[in-house]
Parts: structure tokens; C-alpha cells; sequence
């Protein structure tokens, strides 16, 4: 291909037109290079469905690039020899000879640095862009992180309230408060949700479905299933999805946002997360959304900011956290975890019904919500003592949304607390007694989540108490975890050395094996 003035990266999670990258730019002296690479499906064992979505999402995208007059040079997967990202940015620098590289900041700090050791190697100026996709600055989280002790997402989210106006009247929250997260732990009851408006699924175009045909070829024993693969992957789709969130789901957003339900993924989650990461959709505009439907009544506050929170509050936070902290985040092991990640993880074959659930919706479409992630996957990888990194890359392999930019932070921070507490302040550990009040799984097993001893012992609540017992001496006196601790002193030493010995037992039988759990423990 011709050369060029300024080469213009497009990475597989930059699908905005809207981008920083093409101000003052020309069709006329300006390239778009894209370029899907083996090795981003398999530096971790990624999701079927995953890769579709990120790959027709690219080819969607180029398309439209082209309809505006773009030059797009698009390397796709099998047609030429590369197999990592530098490799194949060098080899484009070569042919292309552009005066500069652009590139809007990568998600990926190991990508920022790729693309810069690609440019140095061959002489070639690179600018880094200011991704505008995002509400919040780098330069407005440094004022709000410097100096501080403590860097709360609560904190970080009322200081976006204020600086972006979203929710705010005259200086003050709509409604008066902040934060509506008391009302939003309902749980559906013995009756259950009963009948749900299933979200608007998009069915594959011929692009979509010739990226389904190269992934089964070229992935075959990926893990994840692509016979019902429905995500959108154009913004059109995307923006369709946002819309019929709004309309059937988002009144009910907030009540039963913590809540899970045997068969039942969505609920009412909006499932925007995969079309938002990969900038089919701007921020703005779903938070505007969600904002005029309170307005009109369609939706009550407390659902609109819960939903507002997510993503004006943990969204953009998670993000600066990822950056301020990396690459040592991925280092991170601060409750000293050794154990390896079951194997049932890849399968979903266990007898726990809760984590059956949990990973088997995950497996057939790349897909859990938020609470699934964090109190059923993600607790019992970290009761159980999971690598964080190993459990970092399971959660970065089987989502459709995941970018490591937030996936990280959310599992190395949040779920496992592998940070030593820099997300969040004390690890998020419940027993099995919390799945049973959130969800209905419980009735389908052969575990009781209140017994910690015994044959029908819940895994769950063997390792909850277990966990204590390892960790009493880090939190005994935390401020905010001394409450949960001092709940041990209950236990005698007796029945202490009996759940250590169940959940060694429990832990030799996890180890690495694909199986049914038969625990006698
Ligand atoms: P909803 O429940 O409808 O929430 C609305 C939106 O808010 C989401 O689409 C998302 O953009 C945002 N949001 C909600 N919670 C978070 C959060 N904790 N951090 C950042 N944004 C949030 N989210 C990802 O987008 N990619 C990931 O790879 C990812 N990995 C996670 C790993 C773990 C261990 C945990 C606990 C959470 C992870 N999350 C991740 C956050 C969250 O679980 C998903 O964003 C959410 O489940 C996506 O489903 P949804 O679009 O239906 O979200
Ligand atoms: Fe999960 Fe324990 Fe409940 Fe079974 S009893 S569903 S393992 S929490």
C-alpha cells in the first residue's frame, strides 16, 4: 500500500468515529491501519464468543471507515503472517513510512508499550491521544487522588457528580442523597421474577457470521459456545440495545440489581457493558438516556442512580486505578493465594448449583452479571485461594466485555483483594448464606449454605469460615472487618481445626481436576 502522512492506529476496543484520532486528519494523506493478531485471542484462553464480537465489531467497523472516504489498510486474521501486535506495527511502519504514528491511549498498559517500542525501533514519532470517550480525565483523578489516604470509589463518584452536573440540582444530589444503594438489594422472593421481557438479541449478519465460521476453524477448542451468539456489534445494534434496556429493564434496574435467579442471566441488567468498552456506544449518551427516562417517570431514581453510578462512579474509576497501579497490579498477591484454578472453571461441571449456574451461563454466552461475577465466581476462586493471576486471566478470557483495563482492577481489586486493599478497602467475603438470601440456587443443591461442618457442608461456608481463621491476624483489628472477625470468637478451637481440616480436604479435591464435588467435608 502508498504511503501515508500519519498512520492511524485503530485498536479492537477503539469502534468511535467520534475519536480524538481523526481530528484534523484527511482521508486524502491519512491511513487507518487495523489488524487482528492470533496472539489477542490466545495470550489468554479467550471466549469464542468473545473474540467474535471484538473481531466483527473491527470488520463492521472498517466498513464504515471506508463509507467515510477512509483509507482502511486491514490486516485480517489468517491473511497475513503476524502473530503479535509489534510485529505486525513494525512491518506496517516499513511499507506505509509514515511521517507519525497517532494511536488514542490503548486500553492496555502492555499495548501503550508495544506500540511505543514499535515506533522507536523505526524512527517514527508516536502521538498518544487523549481518550475522549471517557467522563473523567487522568489529570482530574490526580487532583482527586493526591494526597489522599483512601482512594474511594464513593468519593471519586460524588466529585464526578458535581463536575459533570449528571443528577444535580442547584449543587445538591437529585433527591437529596448521593447514593439510593439501601433500597437497591432487593431479592425476588419465593415467587420469583416471574416472567421477564428476554433483552433484544441481534442475530448474525454476513460479516458476523463469516467471523463465527473463522473462529470455529481457527479456535476450535477455545472455550465458549457460538450457537446462539446475539451480541451487538455495530453501533446501530448497539445504540438498539440501549433503547430496549431503557424501555423494558432499566425501572427495575436498581431493586433487583444484586439479586440472581436460577436460568435467568439478564434479569434486569442492561447488558451494554461489551457495546460501551468498545465505544459503539459514548458514555454520555447512555447516562443521558437513563437520565431523561427519570425524568419523563419511565424509571425511578434510585434505579437511574444505581445505573448512573456504575458507570459515571465504578467505570471511570476502575480505569484510573488500572493505570495508576500497572503493571505492578498483575503482581499482586497480597493475601499470599497459591492454589490453582479448578478445572471446573472451563467446563461448569461442579455440583455446587450457584457456580454450575454462574459458569455455565458464562461458558454458553460470555456473560454474567455483575454479582455473579464478584459473589459467586470471583468469592469462591478467593476463598478457595486462587493464583490471582490465574483467576485475572479466567475473567479476562470468558466475558465478552472484558478489557484489561477493567477487568483487572475489578478482579485483582475487588473480588480478590490481591491489591492489599487500593480498590477496595477490606475483601468482599460472605459464606453461602449470602447466595442463599441474594438467589434462589440453594434449593437446587445438595449443600445447606448454613452448615459449615458435616456431610452436606456448604464448600462456601466451610472456606467463608476458613478464611477467617487464615486471615484473623491482618483483619482482626481492621477498622472495618473487626465486626466480621470477631464473629470467630464464637467458634471453639475444636470446631476451628475441624473447618481448617475440611477445607484442606475441600482444597485437595478442587485441585485442578474437572469433576462433581462430592465433599463429605
Ligand atoms: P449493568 O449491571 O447493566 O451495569 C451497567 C454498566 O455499568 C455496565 O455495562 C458497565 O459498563 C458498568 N459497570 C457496572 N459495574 C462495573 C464495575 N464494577 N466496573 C466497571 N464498570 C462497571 N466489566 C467490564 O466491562 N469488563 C470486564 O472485563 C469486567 N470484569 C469484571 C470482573 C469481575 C471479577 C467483576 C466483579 C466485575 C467485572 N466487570 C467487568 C464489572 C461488571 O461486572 C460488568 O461491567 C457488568 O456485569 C456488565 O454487565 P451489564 O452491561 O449488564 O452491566
Ligand atoms: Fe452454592 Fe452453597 Fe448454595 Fe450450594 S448451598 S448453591 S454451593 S451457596
Amino acid at each position: 500500500m502508498s504511503k501515508c502522512r500519519h498512520l492511524l492506529i485503530v485498536l479492537g476496543d477503539q469502534l468511535n468515529l467520534d475519536s480524538a484520532l481523526y481530528d484534523e486528519q484527511s482521508p486524502a494523506d491519512d491511513l487507518v491501519w487495523m489488524a487482528e493478531l492470533p496472539h489477542e485471542s490466545i495470550k489468554v484462553w479467550s471466549h469464542k464468543a468473545r473474540i467474535v464480537t471484538f473481531l466483527s465489531g473491527m470488520r463492521h467497523f472498517a466498513e464504515t471507515l471506508r463509507s467515510a472516504s477512509w483509507r482502511v489498510d486491514y490486516l485480517g486474521l489468517g491473511q497475513h503472517p503476524y502473530e503479535g501486535f509489534g510485529e505486525a506495527l513494525n512491518h506496517a511502519i516499513k511499507s506505509h513510512q509514515p511521517e507519525r504514528v497517532r494511536v488514542v491511549e490503548p486500553g492496555e498498559w502492555n499495548v501503550r508499550q508495544t506500540i511505543a517500542s514499535a515506533c522507536e525501533a523505526r524512527d517514527t514519532p508516536l502521538d498518544i491521544i487523549e481518550d475522549r470517550h471517557f467522563l473523567t480525565t487522568t489529570a482530574m483523578f490526580d487532583e482527586y487522588a493526591d494526597g489522599r489516604k483512601n482512594w474511594t470509589m464513593e468519593h471519586f463518584y460524588r466529585l464526578a457528580r458535581q463536575r459533570s452536573g449528571y443528577l444535580m440540582n442547584d449543587g445538591k444530589p437529585t433527591g437529596g442523597q448521593w447514593n439510593y444503594d439501601k433500597k437497591n438489594r432487593i431479592t425476588f422472593g419465593r415467587q420469583g421474577p416471574g416472567m421477564l421481557v428476554q433483552p433484544r438479541a441481534f442475530p448474525p449478519d454476513r460479516i458476523t457470521r463469516s467471523v463465527i465460521e473463522l473462529v470455529q476453524q481457527t479456535f476450535p477448542s477455545h472455550p465458549g459456545s457460538l450457537d446462539a451468539f446475539d451480541w451487538p456489534v455495530t453501533r446501530e445494534e448497539a445504540l438498539l440495545a440501549l433503547e430496549d434496556f431503557e424501555e423494558h429493564r432499566l425501572a427495575a434496574f436498581g431493586d433487583y440489581q444484586d439479586a440472581m435467579w436460577t436460568e435467568e442471566p439478564w434479569l434486569y441488567h442492561s447488558r451494554l457493558s461489551a457495546a460501551m468498552n468498545l465505544k459503539l456506544l459514548d458514555p454520555r449518551e447512555v447516562i443521558a438516556s437513563a437520565i431523561d427516562a427519570y425524568e419523563c417517570g419511565h424509571a425511578p431514581l434510585n434505579a437511574v442512580e444505581g445505573f448512573v453510578r456504575q458507570i459515571l462512579g465504578w467505570r471511570e474509576y476502575v480505569r484510573h486505578l488500572y493505570f495508576r497501579t500497572m503493571p505492578d497490579l498483575l503482581e499482586h498477591n497480597a493475601l499470599e493465594a497459591h492454589e490453582s484454578l479448578p478445572e471446573f472453571f472451563w467446563n461448569a461441571q461442579t455440583d455446587m448449583h450457584c457456580l454450575r449456574q454462574s459458569l455455565a451461563q458464562t461458558l454458553d454466552c460470555g456473560y454474567a452479571h455483575h454479582i455473579q461475577r464478584l459473589m459467586v465466581i470471583g468469592l469462591f476462586a478467593q476463598l478457595l485461594g486462587v493464583r490471582p493471576k490465574e483467576i485475572h486471566e479466567w475473567f479476562l478470557a470468558v466475558y465478552v466485555d472484558a478489557v484489561e483495563w477493567v477487568e483487572a482492577p475489578n478482579t485483582l481489586g475487588m473480588s480478590q483483594y490481591a491489591d492489599g486493599g487500593i480498590l477496595g478497602t477490606k475483601p468482599y467475603v460472605a459464606s453461602g448464606k449470602y447466595i442463599e438470601r441474594m438467589s434462589n440456587y440453594c434449593e437446587d443443591c445438595p449443600y445447606k449454605p448454613s452448615q459449615k461442618t458435616g456431610a452436606n457442608a456448604c464448600p462456601y461456608t466451610v472456606l467463608y469460615w476458613d478464611f477467617l481463621i487464615r486471615h484473623q491476624a491482618r483483619f482482626r483489628h481492621h477498622p472495618r472487618t473487626a465486626l466480621q472477625w470477631k464473629n470467630l470468637d464464637r467458634l471453639s478451637e475444636e470446631e476451628q481445626n475441624t473447618i481448617s481440616e475440611n477445607a484442606k480436604r475441600l482444597r485437595e479435591r478442587f485441585k485442578g481436576k474437572t469433576q462433581a464435588v462430592t465433599s463429605n467435608a
